[in-house]
């Protein structure tokens, strides 16, 4: 099967890889040149682990290749997927669909024989009839098909994601291009991954569902969480018990800072647009969105109080920036607002990442960025930990200790990632989220062994 897939993002690229990886013959295309330069030379622009080996092991083997020539990728292709950003649109929220039409213009006079369209990209219902509308007016003697088929990997786990989706969604009505999607998933038959077939504007509702319901999960354990805090209960144990029943499933229910990342936000947004726009607004997800706005500077008072509540001129510092661990995506991160927060009550600060200090000089200009953890604890009042990086678990709680103020050493865990027996043990005083039992001393609650 020959693939054609425009864009070489997160999704692009790793989507590009994995068919390679499939047997499939695949294009990449993008038309942002260092990007194309950098993977080129066999440079993964992105953090993502496994994706450098594995592009570069079907690279070698002349299976996926990388360029600007979107008329001979679309000409040559069974399969052009559409993988292009589908950004917040400044000012109003709705899913900014630029890239999405510019690119059906870019390969609508190019298609050879039948070709199967592919919105791999999240957008709003109805976003596949625009498409074949813009390539049918480019090009009205092209024979093709637009299909929506909305992608599900998250970032750090992408390709993991990818090979062992829990389904794969298909919007289409035509019986010849459901042949062909199912061809091109064929590998994915070994893993048992089921394919649901359903018409375009439901695959393309079912995305933003999707992810809006995910959003709504983590926003229900984070007030649950402010309310553990208000009545001495500890939310890792109501998680737990709420997770252990099989209709509610223990996944997405950490409180923390709240979502962040390229999709949750920016798609919780444009649906509740959508809705309005359709007469049927979504009251819960509207109010989900404006609670996970809030959050962010909540927490930020959270570490403010947790220092004591006067931190004008005095050091705090940020351990993790990413929206979540293994990426270096820092779109939406809540690091940012929570940081703002601070700068605005005076503090300095200080941060480390372990993927994301580049990008975090152009996000966050006014911080300083340091390359070792324990130099963010550097005569600190208090430390927080905004991300939940596997290598924060091994950091020596004493060493950070001898770094901070001797007067005031907060340890502030807005992911509860760290035992607070031995946070208190190497001397810090530890704050967490929603673990209002701790308050009371003698009253920890044990788990059994995960
Ligand atoms: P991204 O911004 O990382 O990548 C988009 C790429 O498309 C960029 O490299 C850009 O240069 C390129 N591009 C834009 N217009 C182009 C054109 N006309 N021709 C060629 N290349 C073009 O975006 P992403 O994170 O990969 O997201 C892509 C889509 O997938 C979005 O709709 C997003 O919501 C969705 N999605 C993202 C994720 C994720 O985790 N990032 C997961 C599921 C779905």
């Amino acid at each position: 099967m020959h693939i054609a897939m425009i864009g070489a993002g997160y999704v692009g690229l790793v989507s590009a890889t994995c068919f390679a990886d499939f047997g499939h013959d695949v294009v990449c295309i993008d038309k942002d040149p260092d990007r194309l330069n950098a993977l080129r030379q066999g440079k993964i622009p992105i953090f993502e682990p496994g994706l450098e080996d594995l592009a570069k092991s079907n690279a070698e083997a002349g299976r996926l290749r990388f360029g600007d020539d979107v008329g001979k990728a679309a000409r040559g292709a069974d399969i052009v997927f559409l993988a292009v950003g589908t950004p917040s649109r400044h000012g109003d929220g709705y899913a900014d669909l630029t890239f999405v039409y510019e690119a059906a213009r870019d390969i609508a006079p190019h298609l050879a024989g039948f070709t199967v369209v592919v919105t791999k990209s999240t957008v709003p219902v109805g976003t596949g009839d625009e498409v074949e509308r813009i390539i049918r007016d480019a090009n009205p003697a092209a024979e093709f098909t637009v299909v929506s088929n909305p992608e599900f990997l998250r970032e750090g786990s992408a390709i993991e994601d990818f090979k062992r989706p829990d389904r794969i969604i298909v919007g289409t009505d035509d019986t010849r291009a459901q042949a062909i999607m199912e061809d091109v998933y064929r590998p994915l038959g070994a893993n048992n991954t089921p394919v649901l077939f359903v018409d375009r504007r439901t695959a393309e509702l079912t995305k933003y569902a999707s992810n809006a319901f995910l959003a709504m999960k983590i926003t229900f354990i984070n007030e649950m969480a402010d309310l553990c805090e208000r009545v001495g209960a500890d939310v890792l144990g109501v998680a737990r018990g709420m997770g252990m029943d099989a209709r509610i499933g223990n996944r997405f229910l950490d409180a923390g800072p709240g979502y962040g990342g390229s999709c949750f936000p920016k798609d919780s947004t444009a649906l509740t647009n959508m809705a309005q726009d359709s007469d049927s607004p979504l009251r819960l997800v509207e109010t989900t969105v404006a609670i996970n706005d809030q959050r962010r500077r909540a927490m930020a008072r959270k570490v403010i109080r947790a220092c004591g509540g006067r931190v004008r001129g005095r050091r705090i510092g940020i351990l993790g920036l990413t929206f979540k661990p293994g990426t270096d995506d820092m779109r939406e991160a809540p690091s940012i607002p929570i940081i703002r927060t601070l700068l605005d009550a005076g503090a300095v600060i200080r941060a480390y990442d372990p993927a994301a200090n580049a990008a975090a000089h152009h996000t966050l200009r006014e911080i300083e960025i340091c390359d070792d953890p324990y130099d963010v604890a550097q005569d600190a009042i208090g430390l927080a930990v905004i991300t939940e990086w596997e290598e924060f678990k091994s950091l020596d709680l004493e060493r950070l200790g001898r770094q901070m103020d001797p007067m005031s050493n907060v340890l502030v865990d807005l992911r509860n990632m760290f035992d607070p027996a031995e946070v208190s043990k190497a001397g810090l005083t530890y704050e967490a989220v929603g673990r209002g039992n701790l308050n009371r001393a003698s009253e920890a609650i044990k788990f059994a062994a995960e």
